[in-house]
């Protein structure tokens, strides 16, 4: 992987300068180690964990949190996310306003913090006429709303006809306009540059068709290798990693030689293709309760009903189902940086983004690897250093589970306390 410095974003706000805190845990996992540790106290000042040992002297006047009957461990992220999405919209984007999808997003983020989820990326703004997510960011930083720490990737760039070109949903008598629609390198240059001005931390686009769009195929390649080349170039001129969609094995190498940090779902690669992920350090975010369980059900109406009922989806998940199965066996098999992702959004926000943990156990994925995704590697591949490990210095996200995740991944979906940067946002 080539080496240049991306622009990390803004580091940890610290929400709570005041207080001073003692965590007591029954066990802990820092987000790294092959094991949990044991017994730990945990010393929070400024928001930032300041102290870890079997006994830290509280300073006089310090709060204590008594989680001795609990798995402690560093807040989790989720690098895939539509907050201002919901499934029923896929059909209708032209129907709702900014302000609407603002609402939703804010909904999204309270959603993802209780559920454990203290830092999630938004990987493509559905506001394709404003910049909503930027919005409810700057929201949630100024504390005019409760929500997870968000990371913006402004919209999913799309070729005409691509993956994101929404306008297929009206009539061709329709002119429609989109913020995210760019063909040819130059036209990309404008709009990745129009991105970062309206604040994009990372680009994504559409390099491959998808399953819950009306009018392509998963297997179809969305943009030429000059125009993936010219797209990176700028990015990485302006110090932002880039994330691109994709499905299909061809669009998946191109994307990967054309220099993306991240690739979304690669639900259709190649063996082969995984090596070159391997070889090059990318970090793949596999989706899986998105994708390989609708596979696996693909044939069950009751399943698709419980989904949202995506006509388009559910077709092309019944074409793809047994390639969607193979790739997850060859994923679990090799030793490819995955990093977790849900994909809520295009998923109704009725469902836990920690279902994830559970899907990705079932694919053969071990439960050390499926925890180091949403911890460890989620923030090495956000270049966020601050979070997702439990250690001295970084900020005071931590979450507790009532029981050993390595015993029962399922107790991953019952997080039952949530600290962002030393504030306490669920005590139960
Ligand atoms: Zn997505």
């Amino acid at each position: 992987m080539r080496s240049v410095r991306y622009r990390s974003g803004t580091r940890a706000r610290v929400d709570n300068i005041m207080t001073t805190t003692v965590i007591r845990a029954g066990n802990i996992w820092d987000g790294v180690a092959e094991a949990p540790l044991g017994p730990r106290e945990i010393l929070i000042e400024k928001g930032m964990v300041t102290g870890i040992g079997t006994s830290i002297r509280a300073p006089a006047g310090a709060e204590k949190i008594d989680l001795q009957d609990r798995m402690v461990m560093p807040g989790l992220i989720d690098c895939h996310v539509h907050i201002t999405l919901r499934p029923e919209m896929v059909g209708t984007f032209w129907s709702h306003s900014g302000g609407y999808k603002a609402l939703l997003g804010a909904r999204a983020l309270r959603d993802h913090l209780m559920n454990g989820f203290t830092t999630v990326r938004d990987c493509g703004d559905m506001d394709l006429h404003g910049y909503t997510v930027r919005d409810v960011k700057r929201a949630v930083e100024q504390g005019l709303i409760t929500g997870s720490r968000l990371i913006n990737s402004g919209h999913m760039l799309s070729a005409r006809s691509g993956h994101m070109d929404a306008t297929s949903v009206l009539s061709p008598d329709c002119k429609g306009w989109q913020n995210n629609l760019a063909d040819g390198p130059l036209e990309i240059q404008s709009v990745v540059r129009e991105e970062i001005k309206w604040g994009a931390e990372w680009i994504k686009f559409a390099a491959s068709g998808g399953f819950a769009s009306p009018a392509d195929d998963p297997v179809d390649v969305g943009y030429s290798r000059e125009e993936m080349e010219s797209l990176v170039a700028t990015a990485t001129q302006y110090h932002r990693p880039v994330s691109a969609h994709l499905h299909g094995d061809d669009a998946v190498r191109m994307a990967v030689l054309a220099g993306v940090r991240s690739v979304e779902h690669g639900a259709m690669a190649s063996k082969k293709t995984f090596q070159l992920i391997e070889e090059k350090g990318v970090f793949l975010i596999p989706t899986q309760y998105a994708g390989v369980r609708s596979a696996r059900f693909a044939d069950s109406e009751e399943f698709w009903e419980s989904i949202g009922n995506n006509p388009y989806e559910k077709m092309k998940m019944r074409m793809y189902k047994d390639v969607l199965l193979e790739n997850a066996r060859n994923l679990a098999a090799s030793r490819v940086k995955i990093a977790f992702g849900t994909d809520l959004g295009i998923l109704p926000y009725s469902v836990n983004g920690a279902l994830e943990f559970g899907e990705m156990v079932t694919n053969g994925i071990s439960p050390l690897r499926a925890l180091r995704a949403a911890t460890s590697v989620a923030a090495d591949m956000l270049m966020r250093p601050e979070l997702g490990t439990l250690a001295q210095g970084n900020a005071a996200d931590i979450i507790a589970v009532p029981g050993n995740p390595f015993e029962d991944i399922t107790v991953m979906e019952k997080v039952n306390f949530v600290m962002k940067a030393g504030t306490v946002y669920k005590s139960g």
